[in-house]
């Protein structure tokens, strides 16, 4: 078991009460470190540690800036293994999520190293003898607050555009995976980024995350996690004029049309429900099928199901590892049950040992039952069969939430009539909803979220947007 410091002002340090807080391994319930519980003090230490920051990084040549992204991509390349073990002790990823998440990673913080130098103003014709143009110049200080089911991606996703864009950050990661935040300020000290420009402390989220917003010293609120967190933390910026983007929950459907080749319907719709068991916002929710195919896929799902490997995250050939703690197995267990007491049929799974809940394929699935309406967050297929890509729609619709959605037909006219109106803010044609890349606009509408991330959108998202005016010689003022 390891004993962890925080990051702030360039230096690891104990958290200034000296409480530290344990971080369990969710597949043995081991200890898997000890890190420190961050108070107010120590927040405000990180809050003024960034805001001293500022004007070096904000003036650091966008070169460099994108030479410090690059050498933190390739040192994560090189360390790949120590950060994925981290991810797969304290995370509950399965090798090869991990493996994954760290190579995406090392790809996001190459492609924010690019982005550097691509935030392009514009210029304006000249209109009353002035010539006007646009700037982006950096916001100060961004709060980047990130959940634990891809704790190093969603994390990286806020501090690599934020120091792009030529801000100081000071990251709260999840205290279910506290010791990934601390990784990242490891990789970035090593990749040479100066003292205080990124801080990152670990602790109780209600506590640290109201006066991270309240403080004048912070200037954008990023946010992964809950809708319901992200309520109050949008309310609390609103209160203080605070810049906020939230990317929240789901309950993505993914349609799936009569003419769709099953196997692959299978494979897709598997992958999308089943992939880090369940418990990524784009997760596949409800799998809404043409009632023509749906006794054929739902039965070849639950047989793809049961041949999934559940147990240790370690093995490379397990796919299906841990729940993240007992509450996620409370809530999953108490949604397939619910399901099946209104009529839905359990085809495969239904069961738990421990943390691990076995792969599960429903089919029979109604709009009255928990599982059609809440996010489950579990490994659980629930199937809606439909007439139409009409009524698929509507069912997909018939929702909250409003993140990604999976299509998959070879009928472009329906494809496209889905794709425009389906209330979500990504929608994949010929996949389910679980997809993202690093330079795309991430996000989500409705209950899943305000803003988007990724590429341009994070740069523009992370900085002030400035309106500048040159008059050619004097101005006529009419008094
Ligand atoms: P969570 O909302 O419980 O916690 C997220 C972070 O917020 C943690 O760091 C936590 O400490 C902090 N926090 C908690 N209360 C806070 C408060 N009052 N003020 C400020 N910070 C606070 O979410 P979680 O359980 O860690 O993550 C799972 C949720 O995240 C799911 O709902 C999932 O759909 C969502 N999620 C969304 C996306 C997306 O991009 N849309 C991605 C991943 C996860």
């Amino acid at each position: 078991m390891a004993k962890h410091s925080m990051f702030i002002n360039g230096e690891w340090v104990d958290s200034v009460s000296g409480e530290t807080f344990q971080d369990k391994n969710p597949a043995d319930g081991t200890l898997f470190a000890e890190v420190p519980k961050a108070n107010l003090e120590d927040a405000d230490r990180a809050l003024e540690a960034a805001f001293n920051a500022r004007s070096v990084w904000a003036n650091t040549d966008p070169g460099e800036r994108a030479r410090v992204l690059y050498k933190a991509s390739a040192l994560l390349l090189e360390r790949q293994k120590e950060f994925a073990d981290v991810l797969i002790g304290e995370g509950g990823a399965m090798f090869g999520k991990a493996m994954f998440e760290t190579g995406y990673v090392a790809d996001l913080l190459h492609t924010a190293g690019e982005d550097c130098r691509r935030i392009l103003g514009e210029t304006f014709p000249s209109s009353h003898g002035k010539i006007g143009m646009t700037i982006y110049r950096p916001l100060g200080t961004v709060v980047a607050i990130s959940p634990w089911n891809f704790p190093l991606l969603l994390s990286c996703n806020k501090v690599s555009y934020a120091l792009a864009a030529g801000n100081t950050v000071i990251l709260k990661p999840a205290s279910e995976t506290p010791v990934i935040g601390l990784k990242i300020a490891e990789l970035f000290e090593a990749a040479g980024l100066p003292a205080g420009v990124l801080n990152v402390i670990t602790g109780p989220g209600g506590l640290l995350g109201d006066k991270l917003i309240e403080d004048p010293r912070s200037d954008l609120i990023s946010f992964t996690g809950e809708t319901l967190t992200g309520r109050k933390i949008g309310a609390k910026a609103g209160e203080n004029l605070k810049k906020f983007t939230l990317e929240l929950g789901g309950k993505d459907p993914m349609i799936i049309l009569a003419d769709a080749d099953v196997d692959y319907a299978v494979n897709a719709a598997a992958f999308g429900a089943f992939m880090h068991q369940g418990q990524i916002c784009m997760s596949v929710e409800r799998i809404i099928v043409a009632e023509s195919i749906v006794e054929e896929f739902a039965g070849k799902l639950a047989a793809k199901a049961k041949t999934l490997t559940v147990g240790d995250p370690t093995q490379p050939t397990t796919i299906i590892g841990p729940l993240i703690n007992d509450d996620q197995i409370e809530t999953v267990h108490a949604h397939v049950q619910d399901a099946a007491a209104k009529g839905a049929a359990i085809l495969s799974g239904g069961k738990y040992e421990g943390r691990f809940y076995e792969p599960t394929v429903l089919s029979g699935v109604t709009r009255d039952m928990r599982i059609f309406k809440e996010e489950t967050f579990g490994p659980v297929a629930p199937i809606i069969a439909v007439k139409d890509e009409k009524e698929a729609l509507e069912v997909a619709n018939d929702t909250e939430y409003g993140l990604s959605s999976g299509v998959i037909t070879n009928d472009l006219q329906k494809a496209v009539f889905l794709a425009e109106n389906l209330e979500s803010g990504m929608v994949h044609i010929n996949d389910s909803s679980l997809y993202d890349d690093p330079y795309c606009p991430f996000g989500g509408c409705k209950s899943s979220g305000i803003g988007r991330e990724g590429g341009r959108r994070s740069m523009e998202e992370m900085s002030e947007l400035k309106w500048i005016t040159i008059h050619k010689g004097d101005r006529q003022f009419p008094f």
